[in-house]
């Protein structure tokens, strides 16, 4: 066996430096290109690297043909960019997120005490609502210390003050981010990106289009808008206008729908890896099983299982629908999850918003609520000819439904980090609810369902069971 290090993300300035020295072009399309021959080309993989590297010009023309005319296009995910994001709003940060196939840093709200630093979005700053966007921006940073104080002052630590505070900072306010992701997953991102309706985020899409092309342009080969792209928000504001409104039933989560006799399922899963026998032959077995049998069966696959394992993949067998209403403080975690499908609602001014225990506590809740009325006054007078731009108006606190398609795996591993002490607590929540309707459908297959706090005594239980 030979294995080699072919390459590994080294930061910008360096690799210029080093290009400069050498004087040589240095670009990750070398790898794509060299890879992208193995399958055709007889020779070994680290000779096909060489010589992409002493002839790139070519290399960049055999990633043209095998990625786009061949449609080979996984070996531009060889490629990889990494971003320093800065003076970007929280709202366009949703939407970046809003791609799986990427890995994200970013600065939290919950850890640190927030300045004035936000975004005012060209379509603003170029309208009449420049004005009002400023003072509403100077007041909710004026409430936000206020509240922060009250909070302090109720006795609570810094820490709870900046968790709490920050409900009520605008989806405005500026974020940071460092962003790696791979360079088929980037074109993809720019031309969603570069389609979208706010000027924010096609900014962006433009930005990483000339980083990213001048670096590897045989693979960032079509970074433009796309009327398909572009023509969604006006159908979804068709949509909204035939869907008939009704009554929210105020829950935080509910359950649409989940795989049926989920626990045998699983356990039909488990016999068929196990074994030569067909699914189906796997799904008799399991329904002629008991259900001390088919719990039993479950309890040995984790009997050795530590927190920081994931379950077996049968845990996938079992699939579940909820649909979710949360706070943006909540949803910015939400997002984050990339493993599980997620489907947005705009923000909702009727789905009420969401007010901190700390923020009672501290006997601040008048100062929040006032805050956040003023926010959603201005919401409805942009929301009136935009409602999309309008969102960067609204708070922390302002809530949105999620349609949350999950499976068992990844609540288990959802839970762990989210039902744990160290989660924010409206998320913490949240998992506590998805868990509770998980376990009461699925009781076999959700017993080490925990964060990580909870692991040694849910453990206790299932050696005990
Ligand atoms: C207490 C706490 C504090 C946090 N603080 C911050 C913070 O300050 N800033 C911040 O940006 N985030 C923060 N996060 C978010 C955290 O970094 C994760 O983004 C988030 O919890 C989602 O977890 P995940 O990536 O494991 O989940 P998912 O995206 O659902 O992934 C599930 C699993 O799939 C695998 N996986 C998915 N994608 C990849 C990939 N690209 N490469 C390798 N494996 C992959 C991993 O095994 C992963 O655990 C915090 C989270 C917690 C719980």
């Amino acid at each position: 066996m030979r294995v080699i290090l072919a390459g590994y993300n080294v930061e910008s300035e360096m690799i210029k430096k080093a290009g400069d020295e050498f004087g040589v072009e240095l670009t990750p399309e070398v790898i794509s290109a060299a890879y992208a021959r193995i399958s055709r080309d007889p020779r070994n993989v680290d000779t096909l690297r060489k010589e992409a590297r002493t002839r790139v010009e070519k290399a960049r023309k055999s990633n043209e043909t095998i990625i786009f005319g061949l449609g080979h296009s996984s070996v531009a995910e060889h490629a990889v960019f990494n971003f320093d994001i800065m003076d970007i709003s929280r709202l366009a940060v949703e939407s970046i997120e809003h791609f799986r196939l990427a890995s994200y840093t970013e600065k939290s709200q919950r850890y640190i005490r927030l300045g004035r630093d936000f975004v005012v979005p060209q379509e603003i700053s170029e309208s009449e609502y420049r004005d009002g966007f400023m003072e509403l921006i100077e007041y909710l940073s004026g409430a936000y210390e206020e509240v922060y104080r009250r909070i302090e002052g109720a006795g609570e630590d810094k820490y709870v003050a900046r968790e709490d505070a920050r409900y009520l900072m605008p989806l405005a306010t500026s974020a940071q981010l460092g962003m790696t992701l791979n360079a088929r997953a980037a074109e993809y991102m720019i031309s969603r990106l570069a389609s979208h309706p706010l000027q924010e985020l096609r900014e962006f899409a433009g930005k990483l289009s000339s980083i990213a092309g001048k670096v590897a342009p045989s693979l960032i080969k079509y970074p433009e808008p796309t009327e398909y792209f572009k023509s969604m928000p006006q159908i979804r504001k068709r949509f909204a206008g035939n869907a008939k409104r009704v009554d929210d039933d105020g829950k935080m989560a509910t359950l649409v729908s989940s795989t049926a006799s989920g626990d045998e399922k699983l356990a039909a899963g488990l016999i068929f890896s196990s074994s030569s026998i067909s699914y189906f032959a796997a799904l008799e077995k399991a329904r002629s099983m008991k259900k001390s049998e088919i719990r039993d069966m479950i309890c040995e696959t984790l009997q050795l299982i530590k927190p920081h394992d994931s379950v077996w993949r049968e845990f996938e067998n079992i699939q579940m629908l909820f649909e979710v209403r949360v706070s943006a403080s909540c949803y910015a975690q939400l997002k984050r999850h990339r493993m599980a499908t997620q489907i947005v609602q705009p923000y909702d001014t009727s789905l009420g918003c969401t007010v901190p225990a700390a923020v009672k506590k501290g006997r601040a809740v008048s100062v929040f609520r006032r805050a956040v009325d003023r926010s959603e006054k201005f919401y409805r007078k942009i929301a009136s000819t935009d409602r999309i731009l309008a969102e960067y108006v609204l708070t922390n606190a302002h809530r949105r439904r999620v349609l949350l398609n999950m499976n068992l795996r990844e609540l288990y591993h959802f839970s762990r980090l989210r039902s744990d002490t160290h989660a924010q607590w409206e998320i913490r929540d949240l998992s506590g609810e998805l868990c509770s309707i998980a376990s009461s459908r699925y009781p076999a297959g959700t017993m080490m369902l925990s964060g990580k706090d909870g692991f040694d005594e849910a453990m206790g239980q299932l050696l005990n069971k």
